[in-house]
């Protein structure tokens, strides 16, 4: 009845197909609803069904999660897609196990696909219905524990009607989106106030029990802007002066498996550890690309947050003297015209605009 009520109006409610349902979870992993919509729409006109989205140029779709972050979702998605086409003939499959054995999908999402697509009687917990639930049993500690979260899966279950077990699980989240809130839950407006163990006991504000604070790690990295050398036998870090954009061409790579944003393109910077300085960094720097790098002046300071790294990326110019030296694969260099169509990482991508916006400048000088 709440549900019914103040369910809000999101796009793949409106059609819970297990394809739709399907993106929709993965998306909202880690994200929120708001940053979600615009891409989800983008991605539905773009893969309408498994079928183009097993056959989709990786490339491409990494381009249209680019901004989204956690790209091993979207490589996830495309390896599931190609799969449900080679073993289920395109259809998604319709039994827990098979779903759960498709890559990128944990007991949650499998659960939460065939509930809400399909009306099986599949209990979940996640974010909002584990808060949920601890409340309404007034569960001390914290949730994540092994003990304290196989109760709150029992309790999942139990609680689960024997119809409309997927009315009932998105009902259990939006409660916790909207109402049984981390920090503020509106205890007066809740549809279960009666039944909640937690408000009756005062313990709203303590319940679910603290998880430890991650401890953030600073760390300094380092960024090479490497622009294609114009002149016969001079690669070094000075700034040419350009004609315009499409001249303009600078050196990138897709980051290797297993790292990070793999697939990826981005400059040629450091991710596995901090450095000293900038000649430090230009060594390792050296040995990937294949050619001895000669750091120039500092460009730009990119703050941004890996995990638990707070990274300070530090973008220089930089160059080589050897002409008989150059990048091999898979180095290339594109114009910021190609690194536009590029999927890129997000401090890729402000590097990128940092040369856009100093290519325009040298146009109008
Ligand atoms: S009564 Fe309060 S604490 Fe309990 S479920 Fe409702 S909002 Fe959460």
């Amino acid at each position: 009845m709440w549900f019914a009520k103040n369910a809000r109006d999101l796009p793949w409610r409106r059609e819970p197909t297990p394809y739709r349902v399907w993106i929709s979870e993965i998306m909202l992993q880690q994200t929120q609803v708001a940053t979600v919509l615009p891409y989800y729409a983008r991605f539905m006109q773009a893969y309408p069904s498994v079928h183009e989205l097993a056959a989709a140029d990786e490339q491409v779709l990494l381009s249209h999660w680019e901004g989204l972050g956690y790209y091993r979702r979207a490589r996830s998605l495309h390896a599931a897609a190609k799969l449900i086409v080679a073993d289920h003939d395109g259809h998604f499959p319709l039994k827990f196990e098979d779903v759960l054995a498709l890559p990128g999908i944990g007991r949650y999402t499998a659960g939460a696909i065939l509930s809400i697509s399909n009306g099986q009687r599949q209990p979940i917990v996640e974010g909002n219905t584990q808060r949920v639930f601890s409340r309404w049993i007034a569960l001390r500690g914290t949730p994540a524990d092994t003990i304290n979260n196989r109760l709150l899966w029992q309790v999942a279950e139990k609680m689960l009607p024997r119809k409309d077990a997927g009315t009932f699980n998105q009902a259990s989240m939006e409660l916790g989106a909207l109402i049984c809130t981390p920090k503020t839950p509106a205890c007066d407006q809740c549809p279960v106030a009666p039944a909640c163990r937690a408000h009756q006991a005062g313990l709203e504000q303590e319940i679910p029990g603290k998880v430890t604070r991650v401890t953030y790690e600073d760390r300094t990295e380092y960024a090479m802007v490497i622009e294609k050398p114009v002149a016969e036998n001079l690669s070094g870090p000075k700034r040419a002066k350009r004609s315009g954009n499409s001249e303009r061409r600078f050196l990138v790579r897709p980051l290797p498996e297993g790292g990070r944003w793999a697939g990826l393109w981005d400059f040629p910077r450091t991710t596995q550890a901090s450095h000293a300085d900038v000649a430090e960094a230009a060594t390792q720097l050296s040995a990937e690309v294949g050619v001895n790098l000669i750091p120039g002046i500092r460009l730009t300071t990119v703050k941004h947050a890996v995990t638990k790294y707070r990274i300070s990326l530090q973008v220089h110019l930089a160059g080589w003297r050897e002409k008989e030296e150059s990048p091999g694969k898979p180095w290339k260099f594109a114009t910021l015209g190609e690194l536009a169509e590029l999927p890129m990482s997000v401090t890729g991508r402000k590097i990128v605009k940092m040369l856009s916006e100093d290519s325009q400048r040298l146009l109008t000088m």
